[in-house]
C-alpha cells in the first residue's frame, strides 16, 4: 500500500487498511507481516490516543535529538531520522485467526514517519 504523509514526524494509523487487505485475501488462519523498505520510518503497534501519539514522538526527540553532531549529516542531514527508525524497527507480525487480525482492543498498527512529508510504501505479506 502507498501512503502520503503530511508532516516531518507523525504516526499514521494503518489498522483499517491492513484489516481490509486481510479480509480481501480470504485468509482464515496465518500470519500478516507488515514491513517497509524505507530507512527513515518505522512500523509499530500501540494505542491510538492523541496524547500518547505526541508522547511517542516526544520520546524519540528526547532519545535522539535532531540538533546533534552526527556523521551521516555530512551527506544527508537526516541522521536523527535513521537513528529513530532503528529504535522502532521496520516490521510487525500479527497472527490471523478465523479471518481476523489478532489484536487487542487498544492495539493499532502505525506507520511512523520520521523524515516526511513523503510518499511511502508499506508491504503487507500474508502467509496462510
Ligand atoms: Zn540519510
Amino acid at each position: 500500500m502507498e501512503i502520503q504523509t503530511s508532516s516531518r514526524s507523525e504516526l499514521v494509523d494503518i489498522t483499517d487498511r491492513v484489516r481490509a487487505i486481510v479480509k480481501e485475501s480470504g485468509t482464515e488462519n496465518g500470519i500478516c507481516v507488515i514491513s517497509t523498505r524505507h530507512t527513515t520510518c518505522g512500523i509499530i503497534i500501540n494505542e491510538n490516543e492523541s496524547g500518547l501519539r505526541k508522547d511517542i514522538l516526544g520520546m524519540l526527540e528526547a532519545l535522539v535529538p535532531e540538533n546533534k553532531s552526527y556523521a551521516h549529516n555530512q551527506i544527508d542531514d537526516n541522521a536523527h531520522s535513521h537513528l529513530r527508525a532503528i529504535l522502532l524497527g521496520m516490521n510487525e507480525s500479527i497472527p490471523i485467526e478465523d479471518g481476523h487480525l489478532v489484536l487487542g482492543t487498544w492495539q493499532s498498527i502505525f506507520f511512523v514517519e520520521l523524515d516526511g512529508p513523503r510518499t511511502r510504501n508499506i508491504n503487507v505479506k500474508i502467509i496462510s
